[in-house]
């Protein structure tokens, strides 16, 4: 299998070449050259595989470059009972006649993001090794990646991790989560600033790349193909738990920032899993919506951008966004070229409203959308509570909502749950009065010793950290 840039550049890499890189040097995105289509006799043989055994079958068809013995035991490695709770890795339950929830929370840090960050983290300690080389993680977090990212990388040989955060805007929670890790290779940074300063001290080092060579700087955001390609597997997972039989559609809502997991459901569903519909979830920052409603994609700027009680979907450019629309247009990279270097540069939006491409979105490629607000979100919280006798996080209330806007009868409709809601506690306490459950290895995390630095909203303080803690 062999990789391009959405943006048209000629070379052509193989997986573990794209596995430490971020953006093609073109700025594209990698995606595989062709999606491998999978028949109904594969599906029939995948249907009743453990979960590691039906990700090694997955990745397989993606990853030519790893032997298969050797994937097959990274496979084995990452997806456990004992990391995500249960052997079927991510349970599905049924809440209301057709609607069920596809547990992705039961992780280390209770939220999807490990389904793709622990494979990560083995897949990197195992190019490493491979190459006799080593990798400085930085990243900024304003929560659940950061944490994802940690656990992942914790006691990895060959990586370190510099996770940049604004000082003391993270919930108690996850604070604790993260800098209660006493890992010699992980190092927490409290930046005297909000968000948006910590990522511009990331782009300002990654973009220093004499620092960045001597310092084997990468990272581990959304763009990641290997993390998206890990969330393929669990919308075969959840449609085999959903359905009987191989030729009944299902439908799937999923709550969505950066479009990384919405997207892995495009590939599943181009790979010919039965999937009717995607239905793609937002909060009161809707650019997606928007765009899914009127054709038209215009990203907002970091000040129009809320602040919410589902925090992990605040996002006004969707970064993942690319892959899809390349499909959109037919893989013309000319074209995408033009809508996202151009127009997206020069204005800020592109228009598809008038290009018979956008009708597509809908009729060829499954998607619809759906927005809410924090009242949709306590309510729904509420209602999930008293008719179901389940809590469920803000995030999954988004989805829950467009859900129901969108279910059809007769067809499955399956809602990821991206978080549990203990790492949005306070959300869920104005809805119900009352604090969520909180696992048991969690329990008291607060009181822990801290292991974190505070440095000011500087890219030179930042690289001086990371050069005295790089030998
Ligand atoms: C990251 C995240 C999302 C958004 O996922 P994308 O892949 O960025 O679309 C939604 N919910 C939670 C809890 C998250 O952590």
């Amino acid at each position: 299998m062999n990789y391009l840039s959405t943006r048209g550049h000629p070379d052509r890499k193989r997986f573990c070449e794209i596995l430490l890189e971020g953006l093609a040097p073109d700025g594209g995105l990698y995606l595989p050259e062709t999606y491998p289509q999978v028949d109904t006799a594969t599906l029939a043989k995948w249907r009743t595989l453990p979960y590691n055994e039906l990700a090694f079958e997955i990745l397989s068809l993606y990853i030519d470059d790893i032997p298969a013995a050797d994937l097959k035991a990274i496979c084995a490695k990452t997806y456990t009972a004992e990391v995500f709770g249960s052997d079927e890795i991510v349970p599905l339950r049924e809440l209301e006649d057709g609607v069920y929830l596809e547990a992705l929370s039961n992780g280390p840090t209770l939220a999807f993001k490990d389904m793709a960050m622990q494979l990560l983290g083995n897949l990197f300690e195992y190019e490493l090794a491979r190459r006799g080389a080593e990798l400085n993680i930085l990243g900024a977090t304003s929560g659940d990646t950061g944490s994802a990212a940690e656990y992942a990388m914790r006691g990895k040989k060959g990586v370190r991790v510099f996770m940049t955060s604004p000082d003391g805007r993270m919930s108690p929670f996850q604070q604790a989560q993260m800098f209660s890790l006493q890992d010699e290779n992980i190092h927490n940074i409290a930046i005297t600033g909000v968000f948006d300063d910590c990522q511009d001290i990331v782009k300002a080092v990654s973009n220093d790349l004499g620092f960045k060579r001597k310092y084997r700087i990468g990272t581990v955001n959304s763009i990641n193909w290997a993390r998206l390609l890990a969330q393929v597997v669990y919308y075969f997972a959840g449609y085999f738990q959903a359905t009987a039989s191989n030729d009944k559609p299902v439908s799937f809502t999923v709550p969505s920032g950066n479009f990384g997991n919405v997207c892995a459901g495009h590939v599943a569903r181009m790979m010919g899993l039965p999937i009717q519909t995607l239905v793609v979830a937002t909060n009161e920052n809707d650019v997606l919506d928007e765009f899914f409603r009127t054709g038209v994609y215009r990203v907002r700027a970091a000040v129009d951008t809320h602040e919410t009680s589902s925090p992990s979907m605040d996002i006004s450019k969707a970064s993942n966004f690319e892959r899809f629309v390349f499909d959109l247009v037919g893989r013309d990279a000319a074209r995408l070229r033009q809508l996202f270097v151009d127009d997206l540069g020069l204005r800020g939006s592109f228009d598809l409203s008038a290009d018979p491409a956008f009708q597509q979105a809908a009729e060829r490629f499954g998607f619809r959308s759906g927005r809410s607000t924090h009242a949709d979100r306590l309510a729904m919280i509420r209602d999930t509570e008293k008719r179901f006798a389940t809590l469920i996080d803000p995030h999954t209330a988004d989805g829950l909502k467009a859900a129901r806007e969108q279910r059809v009868p007769g067809v499955p409709m399956v809602v990821l749950e991206t978080a549990l809601p203990i790492k949005f506690a306070a959300t869920v306490v104005e809805a119900l009065g009352e604090e969520p459950a909180r696992p048991k290895k969690f329990e008291g995390i607060e009181a822990l010793p801290k292991r974190v630095v505070q440095l000011p909203a500087d890219a030179e303080a930042v690289k001086a950290y990371i050069a005295e803690h790089c030998d």
